[in-house]
């Protein structure tokens, strides 16, 4: 039986059925055998009668005794049949299917599973699901993923039958070599054993199987698209390699290792003539502004423009006046291409921007708009790119001829998962923070602590120190957000805070107003910055030790710790304090995992972890195909091995050229259809 063929051709599957099964997206026999169970009856916990628990499922062994009664309420009927086991009796109950008075044979075992519910006073199982009891026992059952109208019996039946069908069938995408290496079962007896395992060794065996060739067709097929986006273009290549060191000592610090390592492969990159897409990982404060400086001043010294891309507005401007302070006396023209610029300023920075003049281009989006032309573009970089669409990073890079892409971000992710995410670009990492840091201490608090925080606050302001508040953002309505940052500020104007200088900054603000508050922020001529999360990246003022952030509990982890970067910059010590509304138990283990730990890699992991994948990393967002059975976090040592068999396969062969390589080669290819894969 051919695996593309037409379920509606299976002898089970009429028009009806085939509509149900089409509408879950199953519409081959091969789209059959890979519906995998959602989870297995665990049989091993059945129990006694006596035992059963109301308004639960209970799964127990019983006969039946003599014929079922039927009795019809209105237009309902039911059936009731007494089950008995040598601890007691209960009556299972049936809804409309009178069939069932005549369903069991007198004392056969049957094994139920139902929920037990308290119905007019009297105890019954409803509509349970049966199955003799010497076939179902000592086995794993599937249950499967179902709609409406299809019982997991039908599904069961479904799937045998076209197991038995296509026994033996099925190709082996895998080769002999990389199954022996990585001790990978053989596809035949995995989909036989996901469905129906007669021993739990044997279901391991094939779930492992299954996760590894899915991690490994995603992978390879990224891997693929990495060599498509290298082959054939050059890169543009750099010299005089010793302005880099000389530029590092222009710092008022010296680079920690990681800086160093990190910028040395860059260089490699670079000098090498292939095109550079490379991320850079680093935890909040860790150095990543001057790795980027020092490119681009190398860069530019060979001649070169360089566009440095930021999310957000007051971003742009704090990068545009620290590149302007570095460079401005080496002669490196620095732009801003702002949105607060007057027609003609913009049009006179573009032209600087097109005729060469300009070396260095800072700004948000409005970099990769149409009407930017450069003149010479040999690098872009992106800062904080969670906030890019990977498209974005794409239209900047046609602005050039094939300049190297940087991508730097500050939310560190396991590099198993960034190597899935951000398939195709390298990665480095800088895995050391400057010395001398201070621990920010970090607080969890209740709403009821708000005053005595108001009071913390105050005797800091009166030493001359600085507090950042976060009010949450109120993700459905911009209107709303802007509004409840407007009337706390307000409140604290008046009330709490009424001698000191509280100032509000929002996501709504006209571009000059932001940067002017953020400028007197920074000038020290504010106290209390309120604010939503608009200087959640990225803004460095030292001066400002304690931030302050309103439920806590509606922020993820990730972004919790972002924000709590923002201080503890300078000498003084430093604070972060969390008022927590939330009061189930994972906010609490949330808040737990903040105070315990300030290593972003940690941080991001747990919050992998207690979010799962799907909200971490937001729904489809990196355009990946969907996982059928593999979890991206739990089965993370599985992902690891099928990443280096993924690129051992290509040292082999790169182009999956050999005879053994072929029939993954139609795998991959069919399953990244859509893409450009270097096969
Ligand atoms: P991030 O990686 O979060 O973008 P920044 O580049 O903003 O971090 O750097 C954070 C702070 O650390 C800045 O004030 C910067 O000047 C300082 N810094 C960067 N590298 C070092 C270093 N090697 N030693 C000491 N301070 C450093
Ligand atoms: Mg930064």
């Amino acid at each position: 039986m051919d695996l593309s063929c037409p379920i509606l051709e299976l002898p089970n599957i009429g028009q009806q059925r085939a509509k149900k099964l089409n509408g879950m997206g199953i519409f081959t026999v091969e789209d059959l055998l890979t519906h995998f169970p959602r989870e297995y009856d665990d049989r091993s916990h059945v129990c006694k009668i006596k035992d059963l628990v109301l308004n639960e499922e209970n799964t127990f062994i019983a006969c039946a005794k003599g014929e079922g009664e039927t009795i019809r309420i209105k237009n309902m009927t039911f059936t009731r049949v007494k089950l008995y086991d040598e601890t007691g009796s209960v009556f299972a109950v049936w809804y409309n299917q009178i069939y069932m008075k005549k369903a069991f044979i007198e004392k056969t075992e049957y094994l139920f599973k139902g929920k037990l519910q308290k119905k007019y006073g009297k105890l019954e199982v409803s509509s349970p699901e049966y199955e003799k009891a010497d076939i179902a026992m000592n086995k794993i059952v599937p249950i499967y993923p179902s709609v409406n109208g299809l019982s997991q019996k039908i599904w069961r039946k479904m799937i045998g039958d076209v197991i038995y069908r296509t026994k033996g069938q099925l190709k082996e995408c895998l080769p002999h070599w990389l199954r022996k290496q990585y001790l990978i079962c053989e596809r035949n007896f995995a989909i036989e054993n996901i469905h129906f395992p007669e021993t739990q060794q044997n279901f391991f065996l094939a779930r492992r199987r299954l996760v590894f060739e899915e991690f490994f067709l995603l992978q390879l097929g990224l891997l693929l698209m990495k060599q498509t986006l290298q082959q054939g273009k050059k890169g543009i290549i750099l010299q005089k390699q010793y302005v880099i060191s000389e530029f590092e000592k222009k710092f008022p610090f010296t680079m920690t290792n990681a800086q160093k390592n990190v910028i040395l492969e860059i260089e490699k990159d670079m000098i090498e003539g292939k095109v550079m897409n490379r991320l850079v990982q680093g935890d909040v404060g860790s150095g990543k502004t001057a790795v980027a400086m020092t490119i681009a001043y190398w860069t530019i010294q060979n001649g070169y423009q360089v566009a440095l891309m930021v999310p957000t507005e007051v971003l742009a401007e704090q990068h545009y006046q620290y590149f302007c302070e570095m460079f401005e006396h080496l002669g490196i023209k620095t732009v801003l291409l702002s949105g607060s610029l007057t027609a003609k300023q913009k049009k006179e920075v573009l032209q600087q921007i097109a005729s060469g003049e300009a070396n260095m281009i800072l700004g948000t989006h409005a970099v990769i708009q149409k009407d930017v032309v450069f003149s010479k573009l040999a690098l872009v970089i992106t800062d904080e790119q969670h906030r890019f669409g990977v498209r974005q990073r794409g239209a900047l890079s046609e602005k050039g001829e094939n300049p190297h892409v940087l991508v730097m971000t500050a939310t560190p992710i396991p590099r198993t998962l960034a190597l899935i995410l951000y398939g195709d670009l390298d990665i480095s990492i800088i895995d050391e923070l400057p010395p001398n840091r201070k621990k920010i201490d970090t607080i969890a608090v209740t709403p009821s602590y708000r005053e005595r925080i108001y009071h913390f606050i105050k005797k800091h302001a009166d030493m001359g120190l600085q507090t950042y508040i976060i009010c949450p953002m109120i993700e459905e309505n911009e209107k709303m957000e802007v509004q409840s940052v407007l009337s706390y500020t307000e409140s604290l104007q008046q009330n709490q805070l009424k001698e000191y200088r509280v100032v509000c900054v929002h996501g709504k603000m006209k571009s000059k107003q932001k940067q002017e508050i953020m400028q007197s922020f920074s000038n020290g001529e504010i106290d209390v910055l309120v604010s939503t999360t608009v200087i959640e990246v990225g803004i460095n003022v030292p001066n400002a030790v304690i931030m302050l952030i309103e439920n806590a509990e509606r922020f993820g982890l990730a972004q919790l710790h972002q924000l709590r970067g923002r201080v503890g910059r300078g000498s003084e010590k430093s604070y972060c304090i969390l008022i927590n509304e939330g009061k189930n138990k994972i906010a609490k283990q949330r808040m737990n995992v903040m105070q315990k730990s300030s290593d972003g890699f940690v941080i991001s992991e747990m919050d992998l972890q207690l979010r799962g994948p799907g909200e971490f990393f937001g729904t489809k967002q990196h355009g990946l195909p969907e996982l059928k059975i593999g979890n991206l976090y739990k089965d993370m040592a599985i992902l690891k091995e099928a990443q280096s068999a993924a690129e051992e396969m290509l040292q082999k062969d790169r182009h999956l050229e050999l005879a053994i390589h072929e029939d993954m080669k139609q795998k991959v290819t069919a399953l990244w259809q859509n893409e450009q894969l270097s096969i």
